[in-house]
C-alpha cells in the first residue's frame, strides 16, 4: 500500500480538475523528478500512483518535463529505462552534466556539484519558464532539493522513504 503517495497524487489531480488554465493548458507545465518519484530507486519499479499523475498531465495536454539530478552520461540508459516503464511523451528531460560543470569551475569537486543540485534543478525550471514561456504549474518530487528556489506554483511533495 502506498497511501501517502496516493493522497498526494489525488490532491494534485483534484487541483488540476478545478484549476482554470486561463492561458490555455498548453502554456502550463508539470515537472517530474525520476528517482523515488517516478521510479523506485531500490526496486527499480515504476511508482504507479505517480505514473498515473504523469499520464493525467499528458492526457489533458499539459507539457511535461523531467528534471533529474542523474548524470548526463547516463542519458541513453535513462531514456531507455523511462520508455520501458511507460514514461513517454515528455517534452524534454534535463540532466546534470557534472563533468562540464567541474571543467568550467576549476576546484569544484563532484560532491560540490551534488550539493548544488537543488539550485541546478531550480535553474532548469527557470529555463522552462523563460525559454519555453510555460508556467511551471506542478512540481512533483520526493526530496527537498526538488523544491528549492520557488520557481513553480504548486509543489507535490511525495514521501521520501
Ligand atoms: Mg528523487
Amino acid at each position: 500500500m502506498d497511501i501517502a503517495r496516493r493522497k498526494a497524487v489525488l490532491a494534485a489531480m483534484q487541483f488540476l480538475d478545478t484549476f482554470s488554465f486561463k492561458d490555455g493548458v498548453e502554456n502550463y507545465s508539470a515537472v517530474f523528478d525520476i528517482d523515488d518519484t517516478l521510479i523506485d530507486s531500490y526496486t527499480k519499479n515504476v511508482i504507479e500512483p505517480v505514473l498515473e499523475l504523469y499520464q493525467y498531465c499528458i492526457n489533458i495536454g499539459m507539457p511535461v518535463f523531467i528534471i533529474t539530478a542523474r548524470d548526463i552520461k547516463y542519458q541513453g540508459f535513462t531514456e531507455r529505462q523511462l520508455i520501458k516503464k511507460g514514461i513517454r511523451g515528455y517534452e524534454r528531460m534535463y540532466m546534470i552534466d557534472y563533468k562540464r560543470i567541474m571543467n568550467e569551475n576549476v576546484g569544484l569537486k563532484f560532491e560540490d556539484v551534488m550539493n548544488k543540485r537543488g539550485y541546478i534543478k531550480s535553474r532548469y525550471r527557470l529555463d522552462i519558464r523563460d525559454s519555453y514561456k510555460y508556467h511551471v504549474l506542478l512540481n512533483v518530487g520526493d526530496d527537498d532539493k526538488d523544491f528549492e528556489g520557488d520557481i513553480f506554483e504548486v509543489g507535490v511533495k511525495l514521501p521520501h522513504y
